[in-house]
């Protein structure tokens, strides 16, 4: 259809016709700077989502998104540690049996993240100590030994 009523409009409008070229290289550099743009604006939201993997309360203060950091970079230490914030006796729907650890503080085994820690101090304090103590190499079962002394 397009092509027909241009040849049929084509002797009448050589001028235009040059000009819908100019037009057309305006429309290509206009397209290419949306796409461009649009590549530029994913690319950042997908750094913005994915800069931690962490889900969005996790942000809630500096304190929360510290600690939330932490349980992802040692789930396996804190699934070692107790959570004396009481939240072994919460049951909901993710924790039927309550938290088993420090880590069911912030995910469950499934790795699905849990916002509780954003509004529990001792979940943060605890994963602060610990962290501590594991960048001193202090062994998993000693860093369970002294946070049971200290909040046990
Ligand atoms: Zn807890």
């Amino acid at each position: 259809m397009a092509k027909d009523r241009k040849g049929i409009n084509m002797p009448m409008k050589r001028n235009r016709g040059g000009l819908k070229k100019k037009q057309r290289n305006r429309k290509i550099v206009y397209v290419v700077s949306v796409i461009t743009i649009t590549i530029i604006l994913i690319g950042a939201a997908v750094a913005f989502v994915d800069r931690d993997n962490l889900p969005e309360y996790a942000y809630t203060t500096n304190r929360s998104e510290e600690a939330y950091k932490i349980a992802v970079e040692i789930p396996g230490i804190l699934d070692k540690a107790k959570c004396y914030c009481g939240c072994d006796k919460v049951r909901n729907k993710q924790f039927p049996r309550g938290h088993q650890s420090l880590k069911h503080c912030y995910m469950d085994d499934k790795g699905r993240f849990s916002d509780h820690a954003v509004y529990c101090d001792m979940c943060m304090l605890e994963v602060f100590d610990i962290y501590e103590m594991y960048q001193d190499n202090v062994p998993a079962d000693e860093i369970r030994i002294r946070i049971d002394r200290k909040y046990g």
